[in-house]
């Protein structure tokens, strides 16, 4: 097997005074932003050292992984306002892509995934220049950054993503690790539009939906996969336990394996319990010693008899690094 790609990995980083990214007090103070403080030990009160510090072991982490070699490292746009500026009161959280270009550049194993809201006013301008960065692929989460996928606005956007091979990934399901507003925008059926134009469209999570064995999306994943040879998901998070559910329904659908990218959601963390009473304990135990998160997702997949797309050449040759 050749080195897989993890197309979700999130950029956290404390805001300094040139990597243009902010995180409200609430975020940093919320359970999650402690978590991921806490958990990879790092110095708040040192922005640069803690940024540093995240890029560091993230990148270790992913040296000791025997099955992925490469990860896409993600950003996220803010919330913009109905003329398309930035609408900073709104926006909890946001990572720039001057900082995920930053970062890629001196660590070849990962990849940048830009974040462009398509409701800012230079959208096209933003996608242009990330384009010619090497972005590849631009990430949306339209449940915090409050815009609907299916506004025909955006059209001239996902043309240009076409154009560009520049996949879509989009957050799909109900989101709770950010403020979710609008959560109805985070249906799957919505990423129809840019699907028609042209755009290859990755669904974050599978389009799960977040809350355990509730799946109300799985029947447009199967519409989607059965109509759009552009339409792929990613496993990220699916071994949490409010999207393992999922994984329950997929493994009996062989015809969406081919569809389906490698994902952790790191630096959420990889649970192997899903496989418990699936598949044999071994299976299990090997999961559960996995050194690192990207192997242990692997091999939960593994042992639920999901398989990912290997070849990422057939998604982009972006992603596929031979653009
Ligand atoms: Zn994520």
């Amino acid at each position: 097997m050749t080195g897989l790609t993890d197309v979700h990995v999130h950029l956290a980083a404390l805001p300094t005074k040139s990597n243009g990214c902010l995180v409200s007090k609430k975020t940093l103070n919320g359970p999650l932003g402690r978590f991921i403080a806490w958990k990879l030990g790092l110095p708040v009160d040192k922005p640069e050292e803690a940024n540093r510090i995240y890029l560091d072991k993230l990148d270790a982490e992913l040296g000791r992984s025997t099955f992925v070699t490469k990860s896409v490292l993600l950003g996220m746009d803010g919330v913009y306002d109905s003329g398309g500026r930035l609408d900073e009161a709104r926006t909890h959280f946001l990572m720039s892509n001057d900082a995920v270009l930053q970062a890629v550049k001196t660590r070849p194993r990962l990849l940048a995934g830009v974040s462009i809201n398509p409701a800012r006013r230079d959208a096209l301008d933003e996608l242009e220049r990330c384009a010619e960065a090497g972005a590849a692929l631009v990430k949306v989460l339209p449940n915090a950054q409050v815009f609907d996928p299916a506004d025909k606005r955006f059209v001239p956007f996902y043309r240009a993503l076409a154009k560009h091979k520049i996949p879509l990934l989009s957050h799909t399901g109900y989101e709770f690790s950010l403020m979710g507003q609008d959560q109805s925008v985070g249906d799957p059926a919505r990423l129809v539009v840019p699907l028609e134009e042209g755009a290859t469209v990755i669904a974050a999570h599978a389009c799960s939906y977040g809350i355990y064995l509730y799946e109300p999306f799985f029947p447009t994943f199967l519409h989607l996969v059965e109509k759009y040879k552009n339409f792929y998901v990613d496993a990220s998070a699916l071994t949490l336990p409010n999207r393992a559910g999922a994984m329950l329904k997929i493994r009996k659908h062989p015809e969406l394996f081919e569809r389906i990218l490698f994902g952790t959601d790191y630096p959420l963390p990889v649970f192997s319990f899903p496989c418990l009473g699936i598949a044999a304990v071994g299976s299990w135990l090997r999961a559960r010693s996995a050194d690192n998160r990207f192997d242990r997702q692997w091999r939960v997949l593994e042992a639920m008899g999901i398989p990912v797309l290997q070849d990422l050449s057939k998604v982009s040759p972006r992603l596929a690094g031979n653009q």
